[in-house]
């Protein structure tokens, strides 16, 4: 994936104006065309008080003026931490963690994922774990009085994965921009 700057010039050609209308339509996207920038959103977003990037506002505005690709294709989509300050907060009424959900379930049916995640789900799949624990750490639990860890369940997870189709998603390749 590739971050499209926020501030790169606007091509009337890479305008999707339905965008917004896809988005519209989905659960939890059903508000976007209320907001009106106030930037609530933003000032309150405990992640874009320490990133220079994530502006929560700003992946809003985009995805109203049909900037889809940029939205999809965007890195900084996958930063939200779904805290939900914001859809609290917000003046119109927009459920900003949710939109940005659909926006993230959009991006991961073109096999928009960021390589950090697929290479978790791929640990998930074979050890039931996010990260992979090194064996000398595990071995080092017993003498420290620690329990051991419980096990993993791979196969439950995988079941869950494939109903909601994110296993063909990761698999996708990123589609390329259309610039
Ligand atoms: S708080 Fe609501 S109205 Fe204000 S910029 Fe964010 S989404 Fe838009
Ligand atoms: S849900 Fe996401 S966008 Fe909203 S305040 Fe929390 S981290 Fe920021």
């Amino acid at each position: 994936m590739t971050e499209l700057a926020a501030k790169e010039p606007i091509r009337s050609s890479e305008i999707d104006p339905k965008f917004k209308y896809e988005l519209a339509k989905m659960h939890g996207g059903e508000k976007i065309l209320r907001c009106f920038q106030c930037g609530t959103c933003t000032s309150d977003c405990p992640v874009a008080r320490y990133s220079d990037t994530y502006r929560p506002r700003t992946l809003i505005r985009m995805a109203q003026l049909g900037l889809k690709e940029r939205v999809l294709k965007s890195d900084t989509l996958w930063l939200c931490a779904a805290c939900f300050t914001c859809t609290d907060r917000c003046p119109q009424d927009v459920e900003v963690a949710s939109v940005i959900r659909v926006m993230r379930n959009l991006a991961a049916e073109r096999g928009c994922v960021p390589q950090v995640f697929k290479d978790q789900t791929a640990s998930i799949l074979e050890s039931g774990y996010a990260y992979k624990i090194p064996e000398l750490r595990v071995k080092k639990r017993e003498p420290q009085g620690l329990p051991p860890l419980p096990k993993g369940n791979p196969e439950s997870i995988r079941k869950t994965l494939k109903g909601v189709k994110f296993l063909e998603a990761i698999e996708k390749k990123d589609e390329p921009h259309g610039q």
